[in-house]
């Protein structure tokens, strides 16, 4: 691919609506409230959009998987919520992907960027998701993939872009 000046907003916007009507149509009991603050005056950046939508499809998936398995707990007054944010820092833009699901023990938060590393029963996750996020971040587009995470509060992934790439 090639990369071409992207709207970010956009990208996001689109990518969050199609996870979580695609969870939707397989789940018709799963619910969750999408928040999005997205910076009204973000720089374009150049992106090869369908690798970028590929890592936003997974981030948004963890995170709605994440908060339907705390919402199948049955603890009370849980509401599932996946936040999305955009920020300028500088020379970068961030995307912030946060979940109120289960949080990641940081014993598994060492690993799950590893290929093939999944918690998740067989057929619900391959565990490639986080690895090819991580390639098509760093060495597709220069940028950067971490993460936060509170067990039993949220996790929060930070996909941080410079907005002009010398390479
Ligand atoms: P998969 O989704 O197929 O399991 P990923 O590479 O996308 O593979 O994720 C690897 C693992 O990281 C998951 O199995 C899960 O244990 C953990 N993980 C990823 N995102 C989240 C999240 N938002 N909340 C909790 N755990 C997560
Ligand atoms: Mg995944």
């Amino acid at each position: 691919g090639e990369r071409q000046p992207t709207n970010i907003n956009h990208l996001a916007d689109e990518y969050l609506r199609l996870a979580y009507q695609g969870l939707r149509a397989k789940d018709k009991t799963f619910n969750a409230t999408l928040n999005t603050e997205f910076a009204p005056d973000l720089p374009l950046v150049q992106a090869i959009g369908p690798d970028l939508g590929r890592v936003l499809l997974n981030l948004f998936s963890n995170a709605f998987y994440a908060v339907r398995q705390r919402q199948l707990r049955g603890e009370a007054g849980y509401a599932p919520t996946v936040t999305v944010c955009t920020h300028q820092r500088g020379d970068q833009i961030e995307i912030k992907v946060r979940d109120n699901g289960p949080g990641i023990p940081e014993t598994v938060r060492q690993k799950i960027f590893q290929p093939f590393f999944t918690t998740k029963p067989s057929g619900e996750g391959t565990g490639l998701g986080l690895s090819l996020s991580y390639d098509i971040v760093t060495q597709g587009h220069s940028g950067t993939l971490t993460v936060i995470s509170e067990e039993g509060k949220y996790t929060e992934f930070l996909i941080s872009l410079p907005i002009n790439q010398a390479d």
